[in-house]
């Protein structure tokens, strides 16, 4: 658990995501990102894409052999597929977040919860409706691995993947330094079956300070 000195008020960028919203926006090197949990236990879903060459793009396997860790907190640096930090993530008051887990998609819905969910709005939507409007051309091939902050999704010793109840609470942020210029797309978590969330997508919050 890493607190920040930077304080809001002196922010560049401040805006929030309303539930199952998404939002799209390059963050430039140098500068400071922080998202916040503002009522607790929301997941938020994130891409990392190098805004001066998208196909270079987070990755979640070069992070985690990178650190030697599986789930991210203060000091991981973010991987790119062609083995570039992205970001580093310079504070987190939350301690766990997961990058193993996915995306819901309509098609996880029906696989997980039943199969009429198959037509509620899921994050693939938004992250589609994020590339399409970031001003990069990107579409549904540039959707990749992503980062779920917030949910807690523990590897048990067996292997399996779990959905766990939330370690986050009402204003817990994690804070990250862009290495390069990033394009960065959040999916604020539609997922209303799912327990972790307690049925109840919530709110974040996202501020930019200048370096
Ligand atoms: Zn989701």
């Amino acid at each position: 658990m890493t607190s920040s000195s930077l304080s809001p008020a002196n922010a560049a960028y401040r805006t929030t995501v309303l539930a199952g919203d998404y939002w799209a926006h390059t963050i430039r090197r140098g500068q400071t990102f922080r998202i916040v949990d503002l009522e607790g236990n929301q997941a938020a879903d994130t891409l990392f894409l190098d805004a001066a060459n998208p196909e270079n793009r987070y990755s979640a396997s070069d992070t985690i052999r990178h650190q030697g860790a599986l789930y991210l907190t203060t000091g991981t640096q973010l991987m790119s597929t062609e083995g570039d930090i992205l970001l580093t993530i310079t504070a987190d008051t939350c301690g766990r977040h997961d990058t193993l887990g996915g995306a819901c998609s309509r098609e996880s819905n029906t696989m997980r919860y039943a199969h009429e969910k198959e037509f509620m709005h899921a994050c693939r939507d938004s992250f589609i409706r994020g590339a399409q409007e970031c001003g990069c051309e990107l579409g549904k091939r540039d959707i990749t691995c992503n980062i779920n902050f917030f949910m807690n999704v523990p590897v048990t010793p067996d292997g399996q993947l779990t959905f766990a109840d939330g370690l986050s609470a009402p204003g817990k942020y994690v804070e990250l330094r862009a290495e390069r210029d990033v394009i960065c797309i959040i999916s604020n978590c539609p997922q209303l079956n799912n327990p972790c969330n307690a049925y109840n997508p919530t709110p974040i919050e996202v501020l930019i300070w200048n370096s």
